[in-house]
């Protein structure tokens, strides 16, 4: 018997499964992939989740694998580019070959029992809920808690019929691969990292090893078209671009030279990335929908995508995975009843906010004035970039807009 069955074992399942059992509990993950192993997914974690990370105690074990640090970006949308430095943290874009396999090790190391390669076929249910899991072999495991963390097709939410609180049909279509000899981009070559990076408030103490030669993270909107190219591990450069999806029937008749005519419409990233050579095969899918499930109900919990999926454009499932991993074992750990609430609180706003940037629009009206507003000040451009980090409330930043806009009327006063 256990006191809790976590399905699934990447960010979100083995997460849980490693905090529940450093607070001492019998823990029982299961997997149906067996790891090290690769995942239909890029992988930039946003600094509240490497922060996470760091605070765990892995942080280093990313930095052994050679994992490239991320401290600034250039977000470069048509006609205004956000270039800065994130508020707090720095953002790494661990392989999920090297990110999983690390977690999956930590949550062993903790006491977990992890088991690859079994495939969860349905629940066992009591009379108070959910009472365990049963393989597709037939075993049945007991637990008075199941955690579902298998991802945005989540057997459990299925099994438990979660109620969908919301659904907002899938935007894009989504192509990456690797590259290798991309130079960076020429405004990253003067520029050298700052010393390590010591935390303020609210992740004090925090000290991420981001010094040496740094490369720019790279963004860029366009009407129709998302891009991003961040360097990775063994010295490559993932490159992912992203279109409407209704646009899927053409795109998928010539996926890289539609990704490479998108990138050539990204300042010298097309010439860059064409001068250096593709290393792994190019990746494309529309399987990415936004839907937010109701996250617990009697004997289990939803954590990661099982309960809260949106499109990658802003890059939030990984650090959302851990965000829900910490906040669950606090939750079971320590009998609260608030998982649901806090859950939500933290996570609506940012998926509003993606579904929005998924229908990849160009910025209008009080919105383009906006965004050059952000752009003329350093701090507002931290702010901005700190929503997507994770360390800047939403509910923050809309508040200083006023602010913003004030000062940039002031600014054409004065011109
Ligand atoms: C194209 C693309 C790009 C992305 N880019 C980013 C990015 O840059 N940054 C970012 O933060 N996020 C990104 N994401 C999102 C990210 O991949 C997910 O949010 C993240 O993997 C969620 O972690 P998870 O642990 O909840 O689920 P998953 O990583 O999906 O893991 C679920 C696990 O459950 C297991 N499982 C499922 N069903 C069963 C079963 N019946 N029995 C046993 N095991 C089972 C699976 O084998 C799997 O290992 C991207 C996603 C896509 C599709």
């Amino acid at each position: 018997m256990y006191d809790v069955i976590v399905v699934g074992a990447r960010p979100a399942g083995a997460a849980t499964a490693m905090l529940l059992a450093r607070r001492g509990l019998r823990v029982l993950a299961v997997d149906r992939a067996r790891f090290p192993s690769d995942t239909l997914s890029t992988h930039q974690i946003q600094p509240s989740g490497t922060e996470r990370l760091r605070r765990w105690g892995l942080l280093d074990r990313l930095l052994a694998a050679g994992t490239p640090a991320t401290e600034r970006v250039r977000f470069d949308l048509g006609g205004t580019v956000l270039q800065g430095r994130f508020p707090e943290g720095v953002l790494y874009s661990p392989r999920r070959t090297v990110l999983d396999a690390i977690l999956v090790g930590a949550a062993r190391e903790a006491g977990a029992e992890v088991r690859e390669g079994f495939h969860v076929a349905g629940l066992v249910w009591d009379d108070r809920g959910v009472a365990g899991i049963r393989g597709r072999d037939g075993t049945e495991l007991r637990a008075p808690v199941v955690v579902g963390a298998d991802g945005k097709h989540s057997l459990v939410a299925k099994e438990v019929a979660a109620p969908v609180q919301r659904n907002v049909a899938p935007r894009t279509v989504a192509s990456y691969a690797y590259w290798e000899g991309v130079e960076p981009w020429k405004g990253s070559e003067p520029w050298k990292g700052s010393e390590p990076w010591k935390g303020s408030e609210p992740w004090k103490g925090g000290e991420h090893r981001a010094g040496g030669e740094q490369r720019h993270g790279e963004l860029y909107h366009r009407p129709g078209r998302a891009v991003a190219a961040f360097p990775t591990n063994d010295g490559l450069t993932m490159v992912y671009a992203a279109a409407p999806i209704d646009k899927f029937s053409t795109w998928r008749t010539d996926v890289e030279g539609h990704l490479l005519a998108t990138l050539d419409r990204c300042g010298d990233l097309g010439e860059r990335v064409r001068a250096g050579r593709r290393v792994e095969r190019l990746r494309t899918t529309v399987d990415l929908p936004n839907v937010v499930r109701r996250a617990q109900g009697p004997g289990w919990f939803l954590a990661g995508d099982a309960g809260l999926v949106m499109d990658p454009v802003t890059a939030q499932g990984i650090g959302n995975a851990l965000a829900d991993a910490e906040l669950l074992a606090e939750t079971i750990a320590e009998g609260r009843t608030d998982y649901q609430r806090r859950r939500d609180a933290a996570r609506l706003p940012i998926f509003g906010l993606t579904t929005g940037l998924a229908a990849l629009r160009p910025a209008k009206g009080l919105n383009a004035v906006l965004l050059k507003a952000i752009a003329r000040r350093e701090a507002s451009t931290e702010q901005f970039l700190g929503v997507f980090a994770g360390t800047v409330p939403v509910r923050t930043f809309r508040r200083s807009i006023p602010r913003m806009l004030v000062q940039r009327a002031r600014g054409w006063a004065v011109a």
